[in-house]
C-alpha cells in the first residue's frame, strides 16, 4: 500500500549522523570531549548579547545578514558582498550541494573526511566519491586523479576532523589550479582559527573563480548549539547560494551573538593560545604512554591503539571514568579515538586514565 511513497533516489543511502554522546547513564560528573567543543564558551559579550535578544523574539529577522556579515569582513578583511550566513557551516555546505550536484554528478571527499559531505551529496541526489588519503592526510594527486567530466565539488576540510592534519597553501593551490572547469573546490575551515596566521584559503580564493570556504561559530567561538556558520566565494557562487537561502534561515539571536562574538576576537586569541598549550601537553603525554598522534592543527587529538579492540577497550574504560571521547569507526579509523582539548584539568584527567588504562594491560 505505501510502497508508491519513496523519497529522491539516495536518501535511503544516507547513515544517521551520529553525534557525539553527551551522556553516561547514572554518571553526574561527565567530562564531554568528544564533539570538539570549546571548553571555555562563548565570549562574555556574545553572552550578553544573548540574553538581550530576549526582547526581539517577536521581530522576525533580518534576511541579508547584513551587520553579521560586515562584522566578518571586517575582521577576515574581506568583501562582505561575498559572505553567506548559515545555520552551521553545515546548511553552507548543504547549499552548495543543492546548488551545484544532482543525480548523475560527483561530489568527491577524502577516506577519513567529514561525514557531512557524503550525507549533503546523497540528499542532493548526487555521487559521493571517497578518494584515499596517504598517512591521514588528504592526497592532492589521488584527489586530481579522481577527477572527471562529473565531477562538481571537491570538499577537503583543512584541518580535517577527524584527523587533525593539514595540507599547505601550494598543495590547495595545486589542487585548485588542476580541477576540471566545471568543479568548485570547497575549503572548510572549521578548525581555521587554531592555526596561527592560517587565512583558510582566502588569498586563493580572492585570486580565483572556483574557491569556496566554510567557517564555523561551532568551534573556537563556542557557539556550536546556536547554529551559525559561514562562506566565503566568488561572487557569482555567492549570489547562486542565496537564491536557495531560506530568506530568515537565521535568527535575531544567533545573527546577533555572532555578530557579538566576531568581534570579540580577545577571546578568539585566548582560546586559540590554550588550546595550543593543552593540545602539546595532552599528544605528549599520550605519546609517552605509547599512544601515538599525528602533529594536531585543531582542537583535539587522533589517538592512535595498536588496533580496534584496545581503542574500544580504552573507550569503555574511560566511560567508567566519566570521561566521553569519540570512537572513529565510522571514519574508517577503528584504532583510533577522537579526543577533544579540553580545559587543563580535563586534559589531565584523561591523560591519568588512559595511563591507568595503559597499565593495567
Ligand atoms: C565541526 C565541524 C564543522 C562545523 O559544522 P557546523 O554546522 O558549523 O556546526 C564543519 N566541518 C567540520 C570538518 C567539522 O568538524
Amino acid at each position: 500500500m505505501t510502497n508508491a511513497i519513496r523519497p529522491q533516489p539516495g536518501i535511503l543511502d544516507i547513515a544517521l549522523y551520529q553525534g557525539g554522546q553527551a551522556q553516561i547513564a547514572g554518571m553526574s560528573n561527565v567530562v564531554k570531549l568528544s564533539s570538539n567543543e570549546n571548553p571555555f564558551g562563548p565570549s562574555e559579550r556574545a553572552r550578553e548579547v544573548f540574553l538581550r535578544s530576549v526582547h526581539q523574539l517577536h521581530r522576525y529577522p533580518s534576511t541579508d545578514h547584513a551587520a553579521l556579515r560586515q562584522a566578518i569582513a571586517d575582521v577576515h578583511g574581506l568583501d562582505a558582498g561575498r559572505v553567506i550566513c548559515g545555520a552551521g557551516s553545515d546548511e553552507v555546505i548543504t547549499f552548495l550541494c543543492q546548488a551545484y550536484a544532482g543525480p548523475g554528478d560527483e561530489v568527491i571527499h577524502t577516506e577519513h573526511g567529514f561525514l557531512m559531505y557524503r550525507i549533503s551529496a546523497l540528499a542532493a541526489g548526487a555521487t559521493p566519491v571517497e578518494v584515499a588519503e596517504r598517512e591521514r592526510t588528504a592526497d592532492v594527486d589521488a584527489i586530481l586523479a579522481a577527477c572527471g567530466r562529473k565531477t562538481k565539488l571537491v570538499f577537503i576540510a583543512n584541518p580535517n576532523n577527524p584527523t587533525g592534519t593539514m595540507i599547505g597553501a601550494k598543495d590547495i593551490a595545486r589542487l585548485a589550479e588542476g580541477l576540471p572547469k566545471q568543479a568548485i573546490l570547497v575549503l572548510d575551515g572549521a578548525y581555521a582559527e587554531y592555526v596561527e596566521g592560517y587565512d583558510g584559503g582566502k588569498a586563493l580564493i580572492e585570486a580565483r573563480e572556483n574557491v569556496v570556504m566554510t567557517r564555523t561559530f561551532s568551534k573556537v567561538y563556542g557557539l556550536g548549539g546556536l547554529r551559525i556558520g559561514w562562506g566565503f566565494g566568488p561572487q557569482a557562487i555567492i549570489d547562486v547560494l542565496n537564491r536557495i537561502r531560506g530568506p530568515f534561515n537565521l535568527s535575531t539571536t544567533q545573527l546577533d551573538v555572532a555578530e557579538a562574538a566576531m568581534r570579540d576576537q580577545d577571546h578568539v586569541a585566548r582560546c586559540r593560545a590554550e588550546n595550543t598549550r593543552m593540545r602539546a601537553w595532552l599528544a605528549e603525554s599520550l605519546a609517552e604512554m605509547g599512544v601515538p598522534s599525528d602533529t594536531s592543527t585543531a582542537n583535539f587529538v587522533l589517538a592512535r591503539f595498536a588496533d580496534a579492540a584496545e581503542a574500544a577497550s580504552c573507550d569503555a574504560y574511560l566511560k567508567t571514568q566519566e570521561l566521553i571521547v569519540r570512537q572513529v569507526g565510522s571514519y574508517k579509523l577503528p584504532h583510533c579515538l577522537r579526543i577533544t582539548v579540553g580545559d587543563e584539568s580535563s586534559c589531565r584527567r584523561v591523560a591519568h586514565a588512559v595511563a591507568q588504562f595503559k597499565g593495567q594491560r
